[in-house]
């Protein structure tokens, strides 16, 4: 009998281990569920790395671990659909590019992009979208498979630059786009325009542009294009699939990228007062010119303009991209701020650009997002109700990505 019992506590034990680890109860009072609502005094059961239900707020579950973020505002893991991850400034201080830069060696750049993987975690980015480099690829598969801490990365490896006619012939430009494919990118990004620096100007003609997003769509790759002024109509014609900071463009343009189900990524500030803070570090590096910054102070207040046109037209999905580089990363958040007091964005639907708007423009908004039953369990806490106080994404308390708690200041005595 007595050995039953014990082959029986044995087997319990063994269901137990390969089970994975004890479910984790996360006791919340105000939840964000990343589409819109509000859920008050809620628990969310985590269980081998996915949100598995609700519950409320006072109910217990035996054998999870309890995490008490009541004094904290939760929600589903940022997703920033628009940044350049291996870009940083190297061991001089000046902008080294998305590489090894000039002067410094392969470990100084490698780790620079692990550090900036790891600050974008520790802000409350779970997901971004890198638009990309070669030097994303270790990145992403080291973070994927648990080695160092950093948001889950999609990349786009190499992009189309657009050089006019010695980009290529349609038939080139498919044959670069399928080579992106073999070599492992989850998204195509394409320059339509030149820079805002030397005046965005098309870059591609309505051929060029129709063969890169219609090819990228046969090989079942989104595509994000780099637009400003008429390249943006362009884009739309041409099927793509996503549409990048789009400045200088007749605002009619906004409908019609609505009407097309055309995804819109624009900027309400980050990266213009990264660039502006960091002037100095990249001066004479990369092409960046004091003409160049000059153009970006001139063109900022119009960006204003059009995002909030953009934010009235109904219909029109606005994601959340930041298009961080060096010096922005630890920081992306500030873009919520920019897009709520310049871009006239409500607190809610700032935060739901960058939950359930950005998960659907990946295409991943079964897995990442929101929080529900059967979803990733990526969720993130700040302190203060952004709600009320958008300043309040400054102050990322928890982190979680995949179940894995990877920061946890809820237990720290209040200030
Ligand atoms: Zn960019």
């Amino acid at each position: 009998m007595k050995a039953l019992r014990i082959a029986t506590l044995f087997f319990l034990a063994l269901g137990a281990a390969a089970q994975g680890p004890a479910p984790v109860l996360l006791r919340a009072a105000t939840v964000l569920d990343g589409r819109g609502r509000v859920l008050h005094n809620t628990s969310i059961l985590v269980e081998n790395g996915t949100i598995v239900r609700l519950v409320p707020a006072s109910a217990a579950v035996p054998g999870a671990r309890v995490v008490d973020l009541r004094g904290l505002t939760v929600m589903p893991g940022w997703i920033d659909v628009h940044e350049h991850i291996a870009w940083h400034f190297g061991a001089d201080g000046h902008f080294a590019g998305q590489g090894v830069g000039r002067g410094e060696t392969p470990e100084h750049a490698f780790l620079a992009m692990a550090a900036n993987a790891w600050a974008t975690l520790n802000a409350g980015f779970t997901t971004i979208q890198s638009v990309g480099s070669p030097a994303d690829v270790p990145l992403r598969d080291a973070i994927a498979a648990g080695a160092i801490p950093g948001p889950r990365i999609l990349t786009a490896i190499r992009p189309l630059a657009g050089r006019g006619p010695r980009t290529g012939t349609p038939a080139q430009i498919r044959a670069y786009v399928d080579q992106d494919k073999a070599m492992g990118a989850d998204l195509m990004k394409i320059f339509a325009s030149a820079s805002i620096r030397q005046g965005g100007t098309p870059t591609l003609s309505q051929a060029q542009l129709d063969a890169a997003c219609g090819e990228a769509k046969r090989d079942g790759l989104r595509t994000l294009v780099h637009a400003y002024g008429v390249a943006v109509k362009m884009a739309v014609n041409a099927g793509c699939f996503e549409v990048e900071h789009g400045m200088l463009m007749p605002l009619s343009d906004l409908a019609l990228m609505a009407r097309h189900h055309v995804f819109f990524d624009p900027q309400a500030g980050l990266v213009f007062q990264n660039y502006f803070n960091h002037q100095r570090q990249y001066l004479g590096h990369g092409g960046y010119t004091a003409s160049g910054f000059a153009a970006m102070r001139q063109v900022w207040p119009a960006d204003d303009a059009m995002f909030r046109q953009a934010v009235q037209t109904s219909g029109l999905i606005i994601v959340f991209g930041t298009d961080s580089v060096a010096g922005a990363f630890g920081h992306q958040a500030e873009e919520f701020i920019y897009r709520v007091r310049r871009g006239g964005m409500t607190p809610m639907q700032a935060l739901v650009s960058a939950n359930y708007s950005a998960a659907e423009s990946l295409r991943m908004q079964d897995e990442i997002g929101s929080i529900a039953p059967g979803l990733d369990a990526d969720i993130i806490a700040v302190a203060g109700n952004p709600l009320q106080d958008i300043t309040a994404v400054r102050h990322v308390a928890f982190v979680m990505k995949g179940g894995v708690i990877y920061k946890n200041d809820a237990a720290a005595p209040a200030r």
